[in-house]
């Protein structure tokens, strides 16, 4: 009964792209598991509007003529409002009945630094705050902070600024007074959210490659000293965590072998969730706009974490991309006791198809244990699925290399020919564009 009420309450989605699967493991999840949503990346752009010139669209192409622009977007521009508001009102409309949403930063445009101010991005944060306050007032939010959501972008200091402070105000109504502290502090803030849970919120844009202010530091903030002792403590209260964050640890899914941070700070993050594998049961990131997974092993080699980079809300991409995504949003599911990450639902708006219509039909693009066959999406399955991407000529990684753009058929497709998809063995290793990618995101 349950499943039938949910899967009205989904509409058409479910109607068109659930009901039509066979009995599958993602129902036996739907029944008994708790959900959240993970939004990432709105990048808005206020200064987003049609005209004749499609050089004027965007600041956020800056110069470039924008490729399709229509009433929801472009893949040269950072998300109109229009946008924003058509996937919160998805996601309110869809009902998953979720328990919070986790927001993993970077709300102002991709923009030359003299066209914004602290000013001008804490009005961004201000409203795009405000703006997921009104539609959905009774749910908690857990936000991090992103490396653009700083003048100048990438600089986050270690230490109390006006930033800090508007966010910590801003962002007070959904966390408890410790957690706004060093949040006003750091950026960095925990607190637990439901009983035996804890949200550790990281502020990485301090471990950021581009950040200037903590070059040569061994801990910004104190931040790596505070997680240690915040996991150790969480291991004694025998609290299960949930770490957020928006620039993730690990590789680049665009480049080789380059960490998105500084390499010293990702080992010795890495070096504390192995040693706190027991207490974190997942790891959510932002900032690459790409839909990844990242295994977590341990020394012996043995899976002991699962990491996930959401796809982004924004489509941008620079000029010199081959590739951009379509706008993307997420729900995990995830067990009502002991907290284990079950599932994820992603959803994502074929741009070029709403520009067209003039309408949004955001979609439900996959689940992820139907989509790869797994049956959850804990440490150990992720690793086996990263084994059958390794395999010569992978559907699997096909099917993921298809979802890493949120389903996009290639950029500009509806005006010029779309450039054929390279094999992913290409995408991954030999793609001169990504080694440097051209946009910061
Ligand atoms: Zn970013
Ligand atoms: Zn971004």
């Amino acid at each position: 009964m349950t499943l039938l009420v949910l899967l009205c309450l989904l509409g058409h989605v479910c109607n068109l792209q659930v009901s039509a699967a066979p009995a599958n493991k993602a129902f036996k999840h739907l029944q008994s598991a708790l959900k959240f949503w993970h939004i990432s990346d709105l990048h808005l752009d206020p200064t987003y509007h049609i005209t004749e010139d499609h050089t004027k669209v965007c600041f956020s192409s800056k110069g470039v003529p924008a490729l399709d622009p229509g009433v929801f977007g472009d893949f040269l521009c950072d998300s109109p409002y229009q946008l924003i508001l058509s996937a919160f009102s998805y996601m309110k409309q869809a009902d998953l009945q979720p328990e919070f949403i986790i927001w993993t930063g970077d709300s102002p445009p991709h923009v030359p630094k003299e066209e914004l101010s602290t000013d001008v991005v804490i009005d961004v944060i201000a409203n795009m705050t405000h703006t997921i306050h009104q539609f959905f007032p009774q749910l908690p939010v857990y936000p991090a902070l992103g490396n653009h959501d700083y003048w100048p972008q990438d600089q986050l200091p270690t230490s109390e600024n006006a930033i800090y402070d508007a966010v910590a105000k801003l962002w007070s109504p959904w966390l408890n007074p410790e957690a706004v502290a060093t949040l006003q502090k750091g950026g960095f803030y925990s607190l637990v959210i439901k009983p035996g849970l804890r949200l550790v919120s990281l502020n990485t844009n301090l471990y950021y490659s581009p950040n200037q202010v903590t070059v040569n530091m061994t801990d910004p903030a104190g931040q790596l000293q505070w997680l240690q002792e915040t996991l150790e403590l969480s291991r004694q209260k025998l609290e299960k965590v949930y770490v957020i964050a928006h620039v993730p640890i690990g590789y680049l899914p665009y480049a080789i072998n380059t960490t998105a941070i500084r390499e010293s700070y990702n080992d010795q993050l890495v070096k504390i969730f192995r040693n706190y594998s027991d207490v974190v049961e997942g790891q959510f990131y932002g900032h690459t706009h790409r839909d990844s997974i990242m295994v977590l092993l341990d020394q012996q080699g043995k899976p002991v974490n699962s990491i996930f980079v959401t796809p982004a809300v924004t489509p941008i991409k620079s000029l010199l991309e081959p590739f951009s995504n379509n706008p993307g949003v997420r729900a995990y599911l995830y067990h009502p006791e002991n907290y284990g990450l079950l599932d994820i639902w992603q959803f994502y708006l074929n741009l070029t198809e709403a520009n067209l219509e003039q309408k949004s039909d955001w979609k439900l693009e996959y689940i992820m244990t139907e989509a790869f066959d797994i049956d959850d999406i804990q440490p150990h399955n992720l690793h086996e699925l990263a084994l059958r991407f390794q395999q010569p000529q992978s559907k699997d990684f096909d099917k993921y290399f298809n979802h890493f753009m949120g389903a996009l058929p290639p950029p500009g497709s509806a005006v010029t020919d779309p450039p054929a998809l390279p094999p992913p063995e290409h995408v991954t290793l030999s793609c001169p564009a990504c080694l440097s990618p051209p946009t910061s995101t």
